[in-house]
Formats: structure tokens, C-alpha cells, sequence
């Protein structure tokens, strides 16, 4: 019996598993002899060139690839069951052009399991995961830990004031908070930056 391509999303905050649940989902398909690849955008360096490396330092080997439709041209060439895509919301390809990728690979019964970020650091939508969400088959939203208070995180919130909207890092940059305490410490980021203003003009 011939498998049908699915999609299956893990998204969340940083530090909320996603990548695990990627790999622990590829790892059981492996068992099962499907022929499967992982893929990362070339924009995430954090970590060993070949390899998904989560948070807990599980490893499996990935290709780097600059646009979406690489994932294709590959699929193409080699008879793939599946593939796992991490950090799926870094890629540049416009997200209808990714439901026309993701809609070519199910057409070739290629199940794609694929882990992203829900939101950047200012709690905006990534576009990528705003459009794949819907269509996918399966989809888990995962939680961190909140760094301030011990509930469910909501947000990823970034310890420097840069603005940039990727800013690859991991807990030297970044933390995970609930809702609650995330808006207090925008707050309190938005008052000490106008104090800062009425100091510059000499208030
Ligand atoms: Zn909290």
C-alpha cells in the first residue's frame, strides 16, 4: 500500500521542543525503513554544519539549503518517504510559493514533518507559519517554561535591545516567558528607553 504525504507542524517559543518532536517523529519513521532527509535554512549557524541539533543536543543529519524549492529539486532526484524541515519560518520563499512546494511534495506522497517558530521576538506571526498551520494534518503548538515564573511560555523574549528581526541565538539571547510576564518586561523596557529620551534632551 502505496503512503499518502502528509504535513505535521511543531511550532512554538524557543526552547519548547519543537526540534525534539521533529526528530523524534523522523527517528520513528527511519525505524520503519522510510526513506527520509532533513533540511535547515542556511541562515541558522548556530550550530555543526550537517546537523539538527535541538536544545538537548539530539542529532540528526541535515542538509543546509538556501530556498524551499532545493528541498524539491531534491525530493525529485532521490525517492524520498519523507522530510523534516526545521526552522521552517527562516526561509526567504514567499509562503504561497511554500504551500505550492509542500502541495507538490504530498502530491509525491512525501509526508513532510516540519518544526518553526510561531512568533519572532516582538510576539509578531511568522508569515511561513501563519499560512502552513491551517493546511497541515496534524499540528502541535509546544510550550517552554516561563524563565520568571514556572507557567507555560507563551513568547520568545530577547534579552538585547537589537531590533533586527532574525537574531540567531539560543539562551544567551533569548528567554522564554508566559504572557504576563513577557508584557512586564516590554513594559519596563519601554520606560527605562523613554527615560533614556528625556535624559538625551536634558530633562
Ligand atoms: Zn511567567
Amino acid at each position: 500500500m502505496k503512503k499518502q504525504g502528509r504535513l505535521i507542524v511543531h511550532t512554538g517559543s524557543m526552547f519548547s521542543g519543537k526540534t525534539t518532536s521533529l526528530w523524534r517523529e523522523l527517528y520513528r519513521m527511519r525505524i520503519a525503513n522510510y526513506k527520509i532527509a532533513a533540511f535547515k535554512p542556511a541562515v541558522d549557524n548556530r550550530d555543526d554544519e550537517k546537523k539538527i541539533v535541538s536544545h538537548d543536543n539530539l542529532e540528526l543529519d541535515a542538509m543546509k539549503v538556501t530556498d524551499l524549492n532545493e528541498i524539491l529539486a531534491y525530493a525529485d532526484k532521490h525517492e524520498l518517504d519523507a522530510i523534516g524541515i526545521d526552522e521552517v519560518q527562516f526561509f526567504p520563499n514567499d509562503p504561497t510559493e511554500v504551500i505550492d512546494i509542500f502541495n507538490e511534495l504530498m502530491k509525491r506522497n512525501i509526508t513532510i514533518v516540519c518544526s518553526g517558530l510561531d512568533m519572532d521576538f516582538k510576539t509578531r506571526p511568522f508569515e511561513i507559519i501563519k499560512e502552513i498551520m491551517p493546511i497541515a494534518d496534524e499540528l502541535t503548538k509546544h510550550h517552554a517554561i516561563c524563565a520568571s515564573c514556572g507557567e507555560d511560555a507563551w513568547a520568545s523574549y530577547r534579552k538585547s535591545s537589537d531590533e533586527s528581526r532574525i537574531q540567531i541565538g539560543s539562551k544567551d539571547k533569548y528567554e522564554p516567558l508566559c504572557r504576563e510576564c513577557y508584557n512586564e518586561k516590554m513594559n519596563e523596557r519601554e520606560k527605562t528607553k523613554n527615560q533614556i529620551t528625556m535624559e538625551e534632551l536634558g530633562d
